[in-house]
């Protein structure tokens, strides 16, 4: 479970708003709602889902999240990127029992709430229903296009492609991601990831140090990300 830190609600409060599903909600809906939420802190890597029995719905307002898939085989793969526009976590048990885990893939700040305190506001809210729906959608829509993401183009690509997508969700700015981090996203080897990164390198496209990227010729990304960059819908609104 994530490091809670419990602080005046106003402030709370506040820290929700940084959601943008939470900010859009009505302030009397977002009040009634204030002794179910819990500011937590989310470390690059953390698994946040890790206690059995003890799910939870993470409105993220600094983090990025994303549900990752780590199969018995050892293999793993991620299915979306979560940031400040969206929610995440509460999958199905058959997807807990298959190993579906949500990680913090730059760290940050999340708003938790307990599955119960979360379904028992989406009832009572029209509003929060109709947001939740769309990240069900949007969910359902990117899951379908990174199978094919994943079946059809190459690491590079891919790589490409979470980078832009991370780049995007920080608004910019040198991006805390670690090396197995990537891997466990993109579904690879550690070392393949080394490798993508020294070829990025080398052609100039990003600075990398320990578990920091700096893109440093976006446009140059971007013509080696796949097309999925503009398809998935990861991309936040600004
Ligand atoms: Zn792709």
């Amino acid at each position: 479970m994530a490091k809670a830190r419990r602080g005046r609600n106003s402030l709370l409060l506040e820290s929700a708003r940084e959601n943008r599903i939470l900010q859009a909600l009505p302030r009397d809906e977002l009040a009634a709602m204030e002794s179910d939420l819990t500011l937590v802190e989310c470390r690059a890597g953390q698994v946040l889902d890790s206690t059995p029995g003890e799910d939870r719905a993470y409105f993220p307002t600094s983090a990025l999240l994303s549900p990752i898939a780590f199969l018995p085989d050892g293999h793993s793969i991620a299915t979306r990127l979560v940031g400040p526009e969206g929610v995440a976590g509460l999958y199905a048990p058959a997807g807990r029992e298959m190993g579906l885990n949500l990680i913090t893939v730059c760290g940050g700040e999340a708003i938790e709430l307990r599955r119960e305190a979360f379904w028992r506001h989406v009832g009572q809210s029209a509003k929060l229903s109709r947001a939740v729906a769309g990240e069900m959608s949007r969910a359902v829509t990117a899951f379908v296009l990174l199978v094919a993401c994943g079946h059809f183009h190459s690491l590079e690509q891919r790589g490409s492609r979470l980078l832009l997508n991370v780049f995007d969700h920080l608004g910019g700015g040198p991006i805390r991601i670690s090396q197995q981090v990537m891997a466990d996203v993109l579904g690879v080897r550690r070392g393949s990831v080394t490798s993508m990164m020294n070829i990025l390198r080398t052609r100039r496209i990003v600075e990398s140090r320990r578990n920091e990227v700096v893109v440093v010729d976006r446009p140059a990304l971007e013509q080696l990300s796949c097309d999925c960059y503009g398809m998935l819908g990861e991309t936040p609104a600004r």
